[in-house]
């Protein structure tokens, strides 16, 4: 990556965890489950609505965290909204091969999302990256209690 592409990225991640975009609870949520980073301290909540055809009408995110986890969260739900749940699915799959450095990442279709592609030089910051997606599917999946990026997710190992 050149530098100054660098720097629009880091600017993209800067500006999404001063101003997080879709942050704040949402009351008619279908579906909403927390997740928490216990390495950094990131804690989240992800809200969404599925309509009949599992499509995620919206999506909202609440929650403190660093501002790799905040600007990731930000950024997923801008990304998530019409998406179908197999769509969201897959996008996942392309940010993880992406923030973890392994696979081959499909980065056009990964969009403003290849901004986090810097995270793999920080092992550390990948479960910030994640936190968000890691709740999202938990969320679909109605979880019952907060996850955490501890507890193992064979399905993204
Ligand atoms: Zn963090």
């Amino acid at each position: 990556m050149n530098s100054e592409l660098g720097d629009l990225y880091q600017q993209l991640i800067l500006d999404h965890n001063r101003r997080p975009r879709n942050f704040g609870p949402l009351a008619d949520a279908t579906h909403h489950a927390e997740g928490y980073n216990p390495l950094c301290g990131d804690k989240i909540t992800v809200y969404l609505t599925l309509d009949a055809d599992q499509v995620v009408t919206q999506v909202r995110f609440d929650g403190k965290g660093c501002a790799i986890s905040k600007a990731s969260a930000s950024l997923m739900t801008d990304q998530l909204k019409g998406k179908t749940v197999a769509q969201a699915d897959s996008l996942f799959r392309n940010f993880h091969a992406l923030v973890a450095g392994v696979g081959a990442p499909d980065e056009v279709a990964l969009g403003k999302l290849a901004a986090f592609g810097g995270v793999r030089e920080f092992p550390m910051r990948v479960k910030c990256a994640t936190l968000a997606w890691h709740t999202f599917r938990a969320a679909l999946q109605q979880a019952a209690v907060p996850i955490s990026t501890e507890t193992r997710d064979t399905a993204y190992e």
